[in-house]
């Protein structure tokens, strides 16, 4: 039999179970909006997107507010979910817990904290990763670098204080910063001159191949795996069609660029409108170009890469968010000739070009409410 666990993906409605379709009518209710839902009209719905959804249910309404109460009714119709997931549900969560206190320099008791305590440390899932980490950081002639910590920390994107550290500042602290200070041997990773390691930009996908592995091993065949801006895809939906994932518009996270058309593979972008602050009217936001220790300007705003590898997908939208788009279509061509890595990416551009490679052409729908111009790249 043919075993299915769905996860809620960001803009996408994607199961109509009974349950599901009362959770919405109890928050339809409750908000006073006045509709109620049959089984027939959520079948209808499927696979459409949430702004679609929310203009299809209230045509009246002003974006926003009909987009919060679907927003609203996806995050209701979790608690069913884990109910219908039965043991699954609270094993997914184990996963990323026990990931998460392994990999999270911020928490002091993690594997990655003993490391950047002592300078080194055994652990044989860790120097895995870290060895991903590091191939990539190569592969991208350091674009991505997972030492980039202590400048993470001089600009303390996420924390209560939020500054711009003087040049003098960050030119002291990337003397700490550097691929050649990390080193793997078996299970072994140490540091040397000060470094700090950050898996920052690649632990999500890989937890996120790490959930997808925990499922595919209790015969999930159909599952979407949404963890922020890191989707993974588990085959295709349960009807045999493929996933739609929505990629969202950097200028405005509530709007969508276009759909993506997928199935088992994972969709990550990277864009500045994640995390970060503003001063004096200008915007500074959590990527880092290691060669200045600065946010980096790259022409990019966004950038979303298809990979089959959730770890890989991570770390390649940071590196080519800091690379620019010719040296993301270059690492591109890399991939493809020494590591058999095949792909895709949708770039973003400042000046409001979106720019999708050759094996997207079919499967890339542009949104027709976009300010963008859409433009296939034939490579
Ligand atoms: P998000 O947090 O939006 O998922 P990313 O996947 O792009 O963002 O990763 C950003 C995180 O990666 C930062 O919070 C930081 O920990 C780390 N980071 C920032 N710049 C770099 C870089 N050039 N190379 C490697 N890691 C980076
Ligand atoms: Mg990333």
């Amino acid at each position: 039999m043919k075993k299915y666990l769905l996860f809620d993906l960001d803009g996408t409605l994607w199961d109509a179970s009974i349950p599901i379709v009362q959770c919405w009518n109890d928050v339809f209710r409750r908000k006073g909006a006045d509709k109620q839902l049959s089984l027939d009209d959520m079948h209808r719905l499927m696979g459409k997107t949430l702004p679609e959804i929310a203009s299809a249910l209230f045509p009246g309404w002003p974006d926003a507010a009909r987009q919060n109460l679907i927003q609203e009714c996806c995050e209701a119709e979790l608690v069913p979910l884990k109910r219908q997931g039965g043991t699954l549900y609270p094993l997914v969560e184990e996963t990323l817990r026990t990931l998460d206190a392994k990999l999270d320099r911020h928490d002091e008791t993690s594997t990655v904290s003993a490391l950047n305590r002592d300078g080194t440390v055994e652990d044989a899932e860790l120097a895995q990763l870290t060895d991903i980490a590091q191939t990539i950081g190569a592969l991208s002639g350091g674009a991505f670098d997972p030492t980039v910590a202590p400048v993470m920390d001089a600009w303390d994107f996420t924390g209560d204080a939020p500054r711009v550290p003087s040049d003098e500042e960050l030119s002291a602290l990337l003397a700490h910063v550097g691929l050649e200070k990390l080193s793997v041997d078996g299970n072994t990773i140490a540091l040397s001159d000060g470094a700090q390691l950050d898996l920052g930009g690649i632990a999500k996908g890989y937890a996120g191949d790490a959930v997808r592995t925990v499922l595919a091993e209790f015969g999930v065949t159909s599952a979407v795996i949404d963890l922020g801006g890191d989707v993974g895809l588990l085959g295709a939906k349960p009807d045999g069609s493929d996933w739609r994932v929505a990629v969202k518009d950097p200028a405005d996270p509530s709007k969508f660029l276009g759909v993506l058309t997928a199935a088992d593979t994972f969709v990550v972008t990277s864009g500045i409108y994640e995390r970060g602050f503003e001063e004096n009217g200008v915007r500074y936001h959590h990527i880092i170009d290691p060669k200045t220790g600065k946010p980096a300007e790259s022409g990019l705003v966004s950038v979303t890469v298809v990979c089959g590898d959730g770890a890989w997908a991570d770390a390649l939208s940071t590196a080519c968010f800091v690379l620019g788009e010719a040296g993301s279509l270059a690492l591109r061509d890399t991939l493809a000739a020494e590591k058999n890595l095949r792909i895709e990416l949708i770039l973003v551009t400042d000046d409001g070009h979106v720019r999708y490679t050759a094996g997207l052409a079919e499967r890339f729908e542009p949104s027709e409410e976009g300010t963008y111009v859409y433009e296939a790249i034939i490579a």
